[in-house]
């Protein structure tokens, strides 16, 4: 049965959705009190989840073992996307030291990357690292263009590129023709990058796209078509299942998109929503930043691990 389901939030678009929710699942609101809720994170072995409020500075904290939320880092240089590498460190996009950083496992603090060519990044938005352990990152401008989210500033750069860091350090630019790449995520099998370009953000006739990359073998991109284009504002940041699935943030709540890219079914949120992650034990639980409130919902489908 196609449409909105009363009651329950799930929208029907395609058959194919059907089998992604459980009909008597609801979505809970787990948290309220975040001026813009972004980054999620799960941490599988503490079972906890971590995301960024970025206009307060900071990351707050929901403990799944008792349902509490407290604040995890303060001042956090009002850190934006989040991940863990495959060790299960915390990687982090801070806009306001205009860098990405790992926490180690002594927490203790490591730049990534905070540089190209000599020259000041952006404001790192959102990161993902691939199993060979290069860490993947879109550097936009939205942390500099204003001091709501980090601090105004010029582009050293002049540009908004996809960066990837080796694991010895070494930094290249992987796609240069985007607007304000956002945020990115491998297929399950690493063989495609889903990279989502906002430029639509700072111009009406600007991408509100994701773009679809082939990986070749030495870590470069080709391809680059439009993906899917959104419906319902923008996607910002988004994750994939098991299935290669994409389920996306958007303006009316989530957006999941089949392996062709058709939308086929939207969970409603009240407010606009900025990103998702899987999480609990078996990554079947849909965490959603909703501006101001974190959000989460059980689904018939599992996250990709990131470990
Ligand atoms: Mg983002």
């Amino acid at each position: 049965m196609f449409g909105e389901i009363e009651g329950t939030g799930f929208e029907v678009l395609d058959a194919e959705f059907e089998g992604c929710f459980v009909g008597h699942a609801r979505v809970e609101r787990l948290w309220t009190g975040a001026r813009w809720s972004e980054g999620p994170v799960w941490f599988a072995a503490g079972q906890y989840f971590l995301w960024s409020d970025i206009p307060n500075n900071r990351i707050l904290r929901f403990d799944d073992t008792d349902g509490s939320v407290s604040t995890f880092r303060q001042p956090s240089n009002n850190s934006n996307g989040h991940t863990v590498d495959r060790q299960g460190r915390l990687i982090s996009c801070e806009h306001l030291t205009r860098r990405v950083t790992r926490t180690e496992l002594n927490g203790s603090i490591t730049v990534i990357a905070d540089t190209y060519d000599g020259k000041r990044l952006n404001s790192p938005n959102d990161v993902v690292v691939k199993s060979d352990g290069s860490i993947w990152f879109t550097d936009p401008s939205y942390g500099i263009l204003m001091d709501y989210e980090g601090e105004r500033a010029d582009s050293e750069i002049g540009a908004c590129h996809v960066y990837r860091v080796d694991p010895n350090g070494a930094i290249q630019i992987v796609a240069d023709d985007y607007v304000k790449p956002n945020g990115l995520a491998f297929s399950p099998d690493e063989s495609v990058l889903y990279i989502a370009d906002t430029g639509i953000t700072h111009d009406p006739d600007g991408p509100k796209h994701i773009r679809r990359h082939t990986v070749n073998p030495d870590n470069t991109l080709g391809g680059g078509d439009v993906f899917a284009t959104c419906t319902e504002g923008l996607f910002d940041g988004f994750r994939v299942d098991l299935d290669g699935r994409i389920w996306s943030s958007a303006a009316d709540g989530v957006h999941c998109l089949n392996t062709e890219g058709k939308l086929i079914g939207k969970i409603h949120i009240p407010e606009l929503v900025g990103n998702v992650c899987f999480g609990g034990a078996k990554l079947n639980r849909l965490f959603i930043c909703g501006t101001t409130s974190l959000y989460s919902v059980f689904l018939n489908v599992n996250g990709v691990s990131p470990v």
